[in-house]
């Protein structure tokens, strides 16, 4: 069984007195790298005093710098249909929200959110759908992928499709695979199947076990890489974060290698749906944070990913905590980029930044930037990218890897004056993080000479 309700429950209970000492310990133990262990996370989850909670924190940021360096990945969702036969109580996209504004985009429309989000500066997309595609089959989804990567700009394309819709059978994933995505993600929503049960009333995604199983479908079809996480608010936030990690040590020791990514989506005020204004768990900014932190704790290799369903204060703070991948400049309706900026979205999003904004932000907050795909595409991803991580090898390829994405944005998106930040930081982090004589220093700035007189796409 994956997931043990009574474990976790009694886990969390036992967790509830602790002291000092005892945080301390496993704080020092988490700076090691190796992860925690589940009655460990349960204890941080209940941590409430400002010094200890403080210490969480710093433990976080020493971790997430330690494997991966300063860099954050940069991508965009993009929402190709709104169609949908579940009836998930959170979402506006669910079949009885009659009054929302309904439509699949078509291949052409999807042409141009990508040429629209090309003309910004975005490498990188998540392409999303509600569990109903035109035509019926999943060809609709295989031929938008197609699209996404077929589109060009003045000499741009995305480099990396990351998918998330419904969870699909074996033959399926094994069609999906055909398309050279990248990570598929699927969020279990609450791992808690009573609760799960209660809040998807109709439809496919009633199935909470199809669910749950679908990353184990999607590893034995071959897929490289996969994303899970929780939607925090659904069920009691400590639960379903103790479950994200049973979730993830579980896939790790089936299959040799746990997801790539965890996603921390907070539910956030949905058109027509009062369950979305009022979540069974309402976490503050300090919760949100430490599920954060006691992430990173716990599975220090995996990225963890931040959405606009945050405001730009929390994502800032974030970035310290531990978090690798923010979206940017988001929309979540179908069309949202280009050629319907108003109707049909899932949800209201609480950041509004610009993607030059976001970076400037991140660049402020002496961040690097990255649009890096090069793991993906150099087949390092799954296994052989965990064995990578491991041993810290990863920052020597992916800090690199994100200067080089970030000279090319600075090059070809920036306004002057961020072009100017952006190189100030460049060339202070290739400074502090790489000794002068060091070969990776040299490839650094012949790389980045390259980029400044009109190369492009360079990753090792
Ligand atoms: N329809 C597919 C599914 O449900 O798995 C995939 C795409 S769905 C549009 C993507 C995710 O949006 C869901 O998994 C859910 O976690 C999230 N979501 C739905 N309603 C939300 C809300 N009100 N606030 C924040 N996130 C929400
Ligand atoms: Fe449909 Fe996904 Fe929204 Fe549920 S969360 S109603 S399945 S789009």
């Amino acid at each position: 069984m994956i997931i043990q309700d009574e474990k976790i429950e009694r886990t969390l209970e036992k967790a509830s007195s602790y002291d000092d000492s005892q945080v301390a310990a496993i704080l020092t133990k988490a700076k090691e790298l190796k992860g925690i262990s589940l009655d460990e996370a349960a204890v941080l989850l209940n941590l409430t005093d400002s010094n200890l909670l403080n210490q969480l924190f710093e433990t976080a940021k020493y971790i997430k710098e330690a494997i991966y360096g300063n860099r954050i990945v940069l991508f965009a969702p993009l929402y190709i249909s709104n169609l949908c036969t579940n009836e998930c109580i959170y979402c506006a996209f669910r079949r009885s929200n009659t009054t929302l504004k309904r439509h699949a985009s078509s291949q052409d429309e999807i042409r141009q959110e990508i040429e629209a989000l090309l003309k910004q500066g975005h490498k990188r997309v998540l392409m999303v759908a509600g569990e109903a595609y035109p035509g019926g089959g999943l060809q609709y989804v295989y031929d938008s992928i197609k699209t996404i990567y077929d589109t060009r700009w003045n000499g741009h394309n995305i480099r990396r499709v990351n998918v998330n819709i419904a969870p699909l059978t074996l033959p399926e994933f094994e069609e999906l695979k055909k398309c050279n995505i990248g990570t598929y993600q699927l969020f279990q929503e609450t791992y808690h199947q009573k609760t799960y049960e209660k809040l998807h009333i109709a439809g496919a995604k009633k199935d909470f076990q199809f669910r749950l199983n679908a990353m184990d479908r999607a590893l034995q079809a071959g897929m490289n890489d996969v994303g899970i996480g929780p939607l925090l608010g659904l069920y009691n936030h400590k639960f379903d974060i103790l479950a994200t990690l049973e979730h993830s040590w579980y896939l790790d020791k089936t299959y040799g290698v746990g997801p790539h990514t965890i996603s921390i989506p907070r539910i956030e005020p949905a058109e027509g749906s009062d369950f979305s204004q009022h979540p069974n768990d309402v976490l503050t900014d300090d919760d949100f944070k430490k599920c954060v932190a006691v992430l990173r704790l716990a599975v220090p290799y995996t990225g963890i990913i931040l959405s606009t369903r945050e405001t730009p204060q929390m994502r800032n703070e974030c970035l310290e905590l531990g978090v690798s991948q923010i979206s940017a400049d988001s929309r979540v309706n179908p069309g949202g980029y280009s050629y319907d900026k108003e109707n049909g979205s899932q949800f209201t999003l609480s950041d509004s930044r610009t993607l030059a904004e976001v970076i400037d932000a991140i660049v402020d907050a002496k961040h690097m930037p990255s649009f890096c795909t090069g793991c993906y595409r150099l087949g390092r991803v799954g296994k052989d990218f965990m064995d990578m991580a491991k041993p810290g090898l990863i920052k020597t390829h992916c800090l690199p890897n994100a200067m080089f994405t970030f000279a090319e944005y600075l090059e070809d998106f920036a306004p002057l004056p961020l072009k100017e930040k952006g190189y100030a930081l460049i060339n202070q982090t290739a400074k502090e993080a790489f000794p002068a004589d060091s070969p990776i220093h040299k490839l650094i700035e012949e790389n980045l000479t390259k980029i400044k007189t009109g190369k492009r796409d360079l990753y090792f």
